[in-house]
């Protein structure tokens, strides 16, 4: 029989398991180090990688146990092979730099990769890893940032959250780097941000002025780069919408809008929003109204269902569902283009429990792409699941964890 506080640790045949799946070689997403090889006589071999619990071996751990029985916790399903230095630093401060959820993507991204280069074939999954900040405003310099399956960026206004967002969107929309062009100071920004697609890439990325931009990319100069990256970023409409100057908005052109895609391709992905087992709304619907004119409606759950979405949701439950489309936009990207979620105003409005239920929806396995949230409150539901990251204010560090 077993205790509740015996170490569930992994049988002979797991670990044996979870280390060929990874071709013996470290599923950290920098490193891809080699853990196996010539023993010290001529007949022996010698293996240096880890079998990690992804959640902990015993209770008070690393993680925490996320509620596994025994078996579950020395199951495959709760291993991840990496080299010796990756596995003690995955455990670090209790292991809050390096959630569950992120583990997890990072062993499915190592996997995928090893079958790609088995069969040729695979996913074309990627990650971004990190970004490490040269030269920059708002910053102290340097500062390396590493983002996990959720990122939840805090601080107070003006404390570069959404500076980080527009730099790293700047990976492929040069738009959003040329606002942060100084005049006066040229080459004020650069960074270096390391990616996956699945395979390593280092792009250095300097903005000269407004309209000169380098991009620098495994150390060959590119005229950008040419790696795809989507990045699926929520346009605020709120000071449109209440506007008296301006003709109000359809539900369907204020959505289209706020995605930043066709009318036709928001209506394709209504139906789909709420599929998923962490979802909070469902039954989005086109319908006209009494007066002809055009609505999406929508149930909301913790509300009566059948809301229209700009007159009757309070604005809270109007960014649940604005995220819960991007979501379903982010995650059929994320089959064929790494793909990264920018909410850089859209959950500022949740309370903690709110947060924790959107953190929660985010970092399931089916959402296979990575989230970046900006949060100005101390409101850290569901940080257990989440990579934290506080920016400590103007010209302020950088630091790992809620402060
Ligand atoms: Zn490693």
């Amino acid at each position: 029989m077993t205790f509740k506080n015996d170490r569930a640790d992994f049988p002979k045949s797991v670990v044996l398991t979870v280390a060929r799946r990874a071709a013996y070689r470290c599923g950290f997403p920098d490193c891809d180090g080699v853990t196996t090889g010539p023993g010290a006589s001529e007949d022996q071999s010698a293996t240096t990688g880890i079998a990690a619990h992804i959640y902990s071996a015993r209770e008070g751990g690393p993680r925490g146990c996320g509620g596994l029985s025994f078996e579950q916790r020395q199951s495959t399903a709760n291993a991840i092979w990496l080299c010796a230095q990756h596995a003690a630093r995955i455990d670090k401060n209790n292991g809050i730099e390096y959630p569950a959820p992120t583990l997890k993507a990072y062993k499915r991204m190592h996997e995928d990769k090893i079958r790609r280069e088995r069969d040729g074939i695979g996913p074309k999954v990627g990650w971004i890893h990190s970004l490490s900040i040269d030269h920059a405003p708002v910053f102290h310099t340097p500062a390396e940032i590493q983002f996990g399956k959720v990122t939840v960026l805090l601080g107070n206004n003006d404390s570069g959250k959404t500076a980080l967002c527009d730099w790293l969107q700047g990976i492929s929309d040069p738009g959003t780097l040329c606002d942060w062009a100084d005049p006066k100071r040229p080459g004020n920004l650069s960074f270096e941000v390391t990616y996956l697609d699945p395979i390593k890439q280092k792009l250095r990325v300097r903005v000269q002025s407004h309209d000169e931009i380098e991009y620098v990319i495994n150390g060959e100069p590119v005229p950008f780069d040419p790696n795809p990256i989507r990045f699926v970023r929520l346009r605020d409409l709120a000071p449109y919408r209440f506007s008296d100057s301006l003709p109000p908005m359809s539900d369907l052109e204020f959505l289209s809008r706020t995605l930043s895609v066709n009318p036709a391709l928001v209506r394709n992905m209504l139906p789909i929003v709420g599929s998923q087992r962490a979802s909070t709304v469902s039954g989005l619907r086109i319908e006209p109204d009494e007066d002809g004119s055009i609505h999406v409606w929508t149930d909301v759950q913790g509300t009566s269902s059948g809301f229209s979405l700009q007159d009757q949701l309070s604005n809270t439950e109007r960014c649940r569902v604005l995220i819960e489309i991007a979501a379903v936009f982010a995650r059929y990207s994320a089959k064929r283009v790494p793909t990264v979620l920018l909410l850089d105003w859209a959950a500022k409005s949740f309370d903690d429990s709110w947060m924790s239920r959107v953190v929660e929806f985010l970092s399931s396995e089916e959402n296979a792409f990575q989230t970046i949230i900006e949060r100005v409150t101390n409101g850290l539901g569901g940080h257990s699941m989440a990579r934290v990251i506080t920016l400590g204010g103007r010209r302020a560090g950088v630091t790992i964890g809620p402060s």
